[in-house]
């Protein structure tokens, strides 16, 4: 961990706690600034802000006086927080700087940064960069929302470390200094505008990604993105682009059944178990990200002709007389449906429906061909009802939950189908993450047996 004078005598404040404002709080005041803490949760229930309290960190819980930002130099705030939050918009008015922890990750890492982001496959591409660097024994750390908390990890990286993050939007919103020796900009679809109110804030969000790179860094980017495409026009790093559909010079391709990096091949199709020309668009990307970083050919190979996938990301559970099941829970937008069900040629039962964000599912009737039945659940029932009868789907129906959708997918199914938990939608409404919906899917398949 890099000794830093940034933060002492800083007057900061720590808006919502969770396991990244928790380590944040501990890290700034190790790093010599006065710390207060405010979270929503009652103080009596607030296990987190009671541990703070006992190493001297003042904690204010339940309310969020605007009084708090008197004298406050920066906020570090829960990625989670909109901007909107009135706190946070009287801080903007007084130009108090707003960040969030991945900025200090950044403030005291000696490890390089990988940076990925995009709208869908930063889990899976992140898991894949990550596996392909350890084979090649270049000592990675994993971090962000699938590992450990960013700010944690860098205190314990080294100059030889290199730390693999997952940036969402939200995190990137919060981005001053953060600079990655190699950041990967996945796709752009539209997504989470109830928080960023426009596409172009959103897009503009994940630009930021790039923002603090220059000439010495390198930008992965997908070249079959139009928006992605648009956003590099502003990138000083290098550019490595990777494409599906068409054959490159600088980047990665696919040239007769085979993934090239430049005018090398990699590795063949037929080879690579991830299921999905998704995960094709996955893959490049992280081929683009570790040969940059010189990972070797036969690392690269290793992984690709074992790793199977990452849970709830369409993963297989089981069979039940001639039907197979599929957890595909982390679909939370209509375009990961979508993909999700363009893996499949089979009937399929389409399980779906969840938080209501506004928008309508229409773009999900073009996917349809093949599904057979749809059973829906959740705030959006009624709107992915109208666009199931509207597609011509003869079996559409309503129930209260998961546990109560597996029963009904299993009853109108048949020998050959496929029946996938695949929402399009955030499971905020009925579930505490994603992660719970697709463990209560697959317990109540286990359940049918
Ligand atoms: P993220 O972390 O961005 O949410 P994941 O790797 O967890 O992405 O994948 C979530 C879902 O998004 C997958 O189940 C799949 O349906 C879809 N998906 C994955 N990769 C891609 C891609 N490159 N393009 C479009 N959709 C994808």
């Amino acid at each position: 961990m890099k000794t830093i004078n940034f933060y002492k005598n800083k007057h900061v404040l720590i808006l919502g706690l969770a396991k990244s404002g928790l380590a944040a709080a501990k890290l700034v005041k190790q790093l010599g600034a006065t710390v207060v803490v405010n979270d929503q949760k009652p103080y009596e229930e607030n296990e987190a802000a009671q541990q703070l309290e006992k190493i001297g960190i003042e904690v204010v819980c339940g309310h969020h006086p605007l009084e708090l930002l008197t004298g406050v130099d920066m906020i570090v705030k829960n990625p989670g927080i909109p901007y909107s939050n009135p706190l946070l918009q009287a801080a903007m008015e007084k130009q108090i700087s707003i960040v969030t922890e991945v900025e200090l990750a950044y403030d005291i890492s000696e490890a390089p940064f990988i940076g990925i982001t995009g709208s869908n496959g930063k889990t899976t591409t992140t898991t894949l960069i990550y596996n392909m660097l350890k084979e090649d024994n270049k000592q990675p750390l994993i971090a962000g929302n699938i590992g450990t908390v960013a700010c944690e990890v860098a205190q314990e990286a080294t100059s030889d470390h290199v730390i693999v993050t997952e940036l969402s939007s939200f995190q990137l919103m919060g981005i001053e200094k953060f600079r990655p020796r190699i950041s990967l900009l996945l796709n752009l679809f539209e997504a989470h505008l109830d928080y960023h109110g426009t596409k172009e804030e959103y897009i503009q969000a994940k630009a930021n990604l790039f923002k603090n790179q220059t000439q010495e860094d390198f930008a992965v980017v997908n070249a079959d993105d139009e928006i992605v495409m648009n956003v590099s026009q502003q990138i000083h790093a290098q550019i490595i682009p990777f494409s599906v559909t068409k054959q490159l010079i600088q980047g990665a391709y696919i040239k007769e059944d085979t993934l090239f990096f430049k005018d090398e091949a990699v590795i063949s199709i037929k080879d690579i178990v991830l299921p999905g020309k998704h995960n094709l668009e996955n893959i490049l990307a992280a081929i683009s990200v570790v040969k940059t970083y010189g990972c070797s050919n036969e690392a690269i190979q290793q992984v690709l002709t074992t790793f199977a996938g990452v849970k709830h990301r369409v993963q297989y559970v089981t069979t039940i007389n001639g039907r197979k099941f599929y957890n595909d829970s982390k679909a939370t937008n209509i375009l990961a449906t979508k993909v999700a069900l363009s893996a499949f040629t089979q009937p399929t039962i389409l399980l779906a429906g969840g938080l209501d964000r506004g928008n309508e599912f229409d773009e999900l009737k073009e996917s349809f061909d093949h599904v057979k039945a749809i059973v829906t659940f959740g705030e959006t029932a009624p709107k992915i009802e109208r666009v199931a009868k509207e597609a011509g789907i003869q079996i559409v129906k309503r129930v209260d939950n998961v546990k109560q959708a597996v029963e009904e997918a299993y009853s109108c199914s048949d020998e050959g189908d496929v029946i996938l938990l695949s929402p399009a939608c955030a499971s905020w409404d009925q579930f505490k993450t994603f992660e719970e919906r697709g463990d209560i899917f697959i317990e109540s398949v286990h359940k049918l047996k």
